[in-house]
């Protein structure tokens, strides 16, 4: 059988994702935000450090502080100093206080004994044993020093980054907005779910995997819903999602069936690139501009939309969103437990579940149903093996590359 698969004329999966990023330009639009309202935002300026943390020597022990006299293991306690405090004197050879975790370190102190460490007699303190110097002493800057970045310009804010923001007393902080990303599937056959299905209808799925990827990936998403197969209804929703959005995403109708309208209307509204890249599943895919935003049409099979979605859009709609660090998804090195069937052609994404053997070896076994239709099979698969182009089928206790879903 001869397989479109195998003709040429497909753009390569790798090509597709250089095309799209080369094409896009990150917003620069920015907003202040207090920092708990920060997760996950992308910063817009680098964090500059106008201090030292921590800000000056401190006791990373509760315990006593001492001016080591060499040799000795009584010391006389003068003092003490708890978290907060100060203690103005300076400590002398043979003197200690006592401290406690976090409390600024005494002038003339070098090291801290842990209170295990220690006996007590009135203001005698016997040590067990002679400490280094600087034993349990965090330094002043030691986590982070007076004018080092911090955090950079286009990092995306986890929720320790921003423990890290409040550690330098900052309370506020420019991030970028988010980006606006309009969300529509077209097709006569897709019926809401929670409505009833007519004999020849589906229930629609695309949008629900789109909206709530869309969400977590930190964009603003507006919902255009459902559109049918109708020339001036979808050129309708495209100017609507463009006035609307910095990014617009449809799924549906961009093969070339009879009502395949997309295609059309994009043509007359903007630059729109049609590709058939050469992945599996996926092929059908368009990427252009719309007057005021970027577009991508999705295949509508349900794996290829969501595929797609995640090789083709996620990292394009993490570069407009101005974040510098693209999400390259890490791949690692599995074994097969079966064969693998492949034709060469096309990059394959093949729907897999990975596990850790009791040797410690990281396997991997394709699912059973591979069709682009079976949305199960992605639900199932905790990862993707990614075949290259050229390889063909691949026996069992094969090396392939995956990637974590
Ligand atoms: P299309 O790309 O419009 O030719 O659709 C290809 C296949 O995917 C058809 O079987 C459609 O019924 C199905 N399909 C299209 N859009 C969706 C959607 N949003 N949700 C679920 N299935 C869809
Ligand atoms: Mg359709």
């Amino acid at each position: 059988m001869n397989d479109v698969c195998n003709a040429p004329g497909l753009l390569p999966v790798e090509q597709a994702i250089s095309n799209i990023l080369n094409s896009i330009s990150a917003t620069t639009l920015q907003e202040t935000l207090d920092i708990h309202d920060c997760l996950e935002r992308i910063l817009s300026t680098d964090i500059v450090s106008t201090l030292n943390v921590p800000a000056y020597n401190n006791s990373a022990m509760d315990g006593y502080a001492l001016c080591i006299q060499p040799d000795n293991l009584v010391y006389k306690q003068v003092g003490a100093v708890f978290a907060g405090d100060t203690y103005s004197d300076k400590l002398s050879p043979g003197q200690c206080v006592r401290i406690m975790t976090g409390a600024a370190l005494p002038q003339g102190a070098n090291a801290v004994v842990m209170q295990e460490n220690t006996s007590v007699d009135n203001d005698n303190i016997t040590i067990t044993a002679q400490p280094k110097i600087n034993e349990n002493v965090r330094f002043a800057g030691e986590d982070i020093a007076l004018n080092q970045v911090v955090l950079a310009k286009g990092c995306k804010l986890k929720t320790t980054d921003i423990g890290l923001l409040a550690s330098l007393g900052i309370a506020t902080v420019s991030v970028f907005k988010k980006v606006k990303v309009a969300v529509f599937s077209t097709g006569n056959e897709l019926t809401y779910p929670g409505e009833t299905l007519k004999p020849g209808a589906i229930f629609e799925s695309n949008r629900a995997v789109l909206i709530t990827s869309l969400k977590s990936l930190g964009a603003e998403v507006i919902d255009l819903g459902i559109i049918p197969d109708d020339k001036a209804l979808i050129t309708e929703a495209f100017n609507t999602a463009d006035t609307q959005a910095d990014a617009v995403i449809s799924s549906g109708g961009v093969s070339v069936g009879e009502a395949d309208f997309t295609k059309e209307v994009l043509e007359q509204i903007g630059r729109i690139n049609f590709w058939k890249i050469a992945m599996k599943p996926g092929k059908p895919f368009a990427f252009g501009k719309l007057p005021n935003s970027y577009f991508f049409g999705l295949p509508g099979n349900p794996v290829s939309a969501t595929i797609t979605f995640k090789q083709l859009v996620v990292p394009a709609l993490e570069k407009l969103a101005a974040q510098t660090q693209i999400a390259k998804k890490m791949r690692f090195s599995a074994k097969a437990t079966t064969r693998i069937k492949k034709r060469p052609g096309r990059t394959d994404f093949q729907r897999a579940i990975a596990e850790v053997s009791e040797s410690g070896e990281l396997l991997v076994t394709p699912l059973a149903k591979q069709g682009s239709g079976v949305l199960s099979s992605i639900s199932q698969a905790n990862c993707l093996i990614i075949l290259p182009a050229q390889s063909a089928s691949l026996d069992a206790n094969s090396m392939v590359n995956i990637e974590f879903l």
